[in-house]
This record gives structure tokens, C-alpha cells and sequence, in this order.
């Protein structure tokens, strides 16, 4: 390929797992280059607002204090780094990467780190009112909504966590879920119960989000008898789960029946020379340590690979 950029590893996604592969890379002298569609690397680092207790050896306040301590660790390391790049297609055959831009990159090994995402509603007005009424977390929003009316949906131990934190400035808080019960720790169950600032709403579907210049009120149906009712809100938080970013290589490589990527002891996909680490491997314990010995161990089997 003429105009194409040549590495032994091509790293997609700039989260946690894809920067541990760049420095483990350097560290055994592969040359690499990671790949990140958003303007900085970090991934879920940057929507972190809670503190980290829990990634040994270091504590921060919050994901963006965390990101900091790895970016001045691997600032030192002179690393290819090409943010605001968003990957478009690969070919885990030959190994090359479509940019957006038009540019193809290509390697002896591919190394995924895409991660996941917020899952969404897909419901009217879901774009149109987010920052206008739509919150982004219970932690960073919690001024936001003193005094006033809250939505929290969801079932899970975001949603259950993030009714319990709105609750200390909000005037009442709706934890809303379509299912009769909570997948969501008995621990914060129990609070929300003991909670008189907190309603629980369960079977409860929303279908739209209303408002004029910021967010008013949604539109609920019951599930078990469809009819719907207008519940006025000042404000709303979606926590209805993650799904992961998987789009480029659907078809390509082995996944799970959820979209996460099916690997093996060294984290090879089904497509030889093909990695996946992170998030999008690791469903099951989808943490900051997981994601860092992911890139770990990529990058080791991949020296052993090479000689
Ligand atoms: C609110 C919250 C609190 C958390 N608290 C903790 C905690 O206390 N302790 C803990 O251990 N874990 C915690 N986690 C989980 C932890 O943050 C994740 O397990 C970890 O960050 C996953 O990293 P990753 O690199 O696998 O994926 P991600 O961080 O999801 O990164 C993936 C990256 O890939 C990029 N990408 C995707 N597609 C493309 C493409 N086509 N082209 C280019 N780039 C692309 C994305 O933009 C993103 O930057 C928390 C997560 C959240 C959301």
C-alpha cells in the first residue's frame, strides 16, 4: 500500500486498556500507534466523577485526576498518539485501518480497545434536551438539581447509586425501571426504601422527552397495560446500561450473544494477530486493573509472536 503508515501494532481506542498497550508496546520496544476518535485519550476516565478507591496503588479524586497520573507516566515515552482519529473500517485479514480522513494504516498486529458506551433510549426529544434538563451524572449535576424535581431511569447499580447521590440535593427524586425488580445491589436498595425523598416507579417504559427551551415533564407508559401519563420533571438521568463499541469488526471476529468480543488466555480474537482488551473483551469484570493487565499481556504475547 503506497501511502499507508506501517507499524507492528495498530491500537484502536485511547481508554485505559489502549494506553497500557502503547506504554507496554514502548516499554518492549514495538512500535505502535493508538488510534482515538475523541479529542484526548482516557475513555470512561473523563465521564469517571466518582472517586477511584480501587485501582491499587494509586487513588484519585476522580477519573480525569487518574487520567492525568497516566498521561505524565507516558508523556515521558514519546508515544504515537493520533486523537481526534476515527477509525472507519479494518481489515483483520490483511491488517490495515481506514481512518475518516481517508488515510490507511497497517500493521502486524491489531490491538482493540474500543470499549463501550452508554446505552440510549431512542426516544423523541433524547438529543434535543440533553444538557437542557438531561444530565450527565448524578455527581457532577447534584447542584443542578437542588430543590427541584429529578428523574433517574434504569435498574442497575448506576441508576440505583445515582437516585441515592441526586437525593441529598434534589426536592424528590423518580427512580424509574421497566422491569418489576431491581438487578441493582441490595445495598443501595435497601437505602432508596429508607430513602422519603426517593419514589420508585417500576414496569414503567418512557417514550418521550418533553419540553419547550429545557426539559418539562416525560411521557411513561405501563408496560402491562400500555397507557401512557405525562410526569412532570425539572430533570432527567439515563442509566439503562452500556452496550459495546463493536460496530468495525462485526462479521470479522467471534463475539458473544451481547457484541463483546469472544478471546482467548492471551486476549487473541478469532482472527489470528487480532487482539481484543478492555471493556470490550471483559464484560465480566469490566474494571480500571483488568484493562491495564489486558494491555499488559497484548503486548508481551505480541514481543513473543515477533522474534
Ligand atoms: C462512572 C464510571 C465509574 C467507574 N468507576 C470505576 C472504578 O471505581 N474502578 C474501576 O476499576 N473501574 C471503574 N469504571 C470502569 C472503568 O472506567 C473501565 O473498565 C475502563 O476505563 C475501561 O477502559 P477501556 O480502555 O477498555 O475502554 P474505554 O474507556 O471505553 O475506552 C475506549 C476508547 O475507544 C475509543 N473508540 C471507540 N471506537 C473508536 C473508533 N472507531 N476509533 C477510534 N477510537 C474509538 C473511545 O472513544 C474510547 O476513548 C467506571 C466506569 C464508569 C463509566
Amino acid at each position: 500500500m503506497g501511502n499507508s503508515e506501517n507499524f507492528d501494532v495498530v491500537i484502536i481506542g485511547g481508554g485505559v486498556a489502549g494506553i497500557s498497550a502503547a506504554f507496554w508496546c514502548n516499554e518492549l520496544g514495538l512500535s505502535s500507534v493508538i488510534l482515538e476518535s475523541e479529542k484526548e485519550l482516557g475513555g470512561q476516565l473523563l465521564w469517571t466523577y466518582n472517586a477511584i478507591k480501587n485501582y491499587l496503588g494509586i487513588e484519585a479524586e476522580n477519573g480525569r485526576e487518574l487520567q492525568k497520573i497516566f498521561l505524565n507516566q507516558i508523556e515521558k515515552r514519546n508515544l504515537s498518539i493520533k486523537t481526534n482519529t476515527k477509525v472507519s473500517q479494518i481489515d483483520t485479514k490483511n491488517k490495515t485501518v481506514l481512518l475518516e480522513d481517508g488515510k490507511i494504516l497497517s500493521a502486524k498486529f491489531l490491538v482493540i480497545a474500543t470499549g463501550i458506551r452508554r446505552r440510549k433510549l431512542n426516544v423523541a426529544g433524547e438529543e434535543a434536551f440533553q444538557g437542557k434538563g438531561i444530565l450527565r451524572s448524578g455527581k457532577r449535576d447534584a447542584e443542578l438539581v437542588r430543590g427541584k424535581n429529578v428523574c433517574v431511569i434504569g435498574g442497575g447499580d448506576a441508576a440505583v447509586e445515582n437516585a441515592l447521590i441526586l437525593a441529598e440535593t434534589a426536592e424528590k427524586v423518580t427512580l424509574i425501571h421497566r422491569r418489576k425488580n431491581f438487578r441493582a445491589r441490595e445495598e443501595f436498595i435497601e437505602k432508596v426504601k429508607l430513602n422519603p425523598k426517593i419514589t420508585v416507579l417500576t414496569e414503567m417504559e418512557i417514550t418521550k422527552i418533553i419540553g419547550d427551551e429545557s426539559l418539562e415533564a416525560i411521557e411513561l407508559k405501563q408496560i402491562t397495560t400500555n397507557q401512557t401519563q405525562i410526569y412532570q420533571t425539572d430533570a432527567l438521568l439515563l442509566r439503562i446500561g452500556v452496550e459495546p463499541n463493536n460496530e468495525l469488526f462485526r462479521g470479522q471476529i467471534e463475539l458473544d450473544k451481547n457484541g463483546y468480543c469472544l478471546i482467548d488466555s492471551n486476549c487473541e480474537t478469532s482472527a489470528m494477530d487480532v487482539f481484543a482488551i478492555g471493556d470490550i473483551a471483559n464484560p465480566a469484570a469490566p474494571t480500571i486493573s483488568s484493562a491495564v493487565g489486558m494491555g499488559a499481556t497484548v503486548s508481551k504475547v505480541i514481543e513473543t509472536r515477533q522474534k
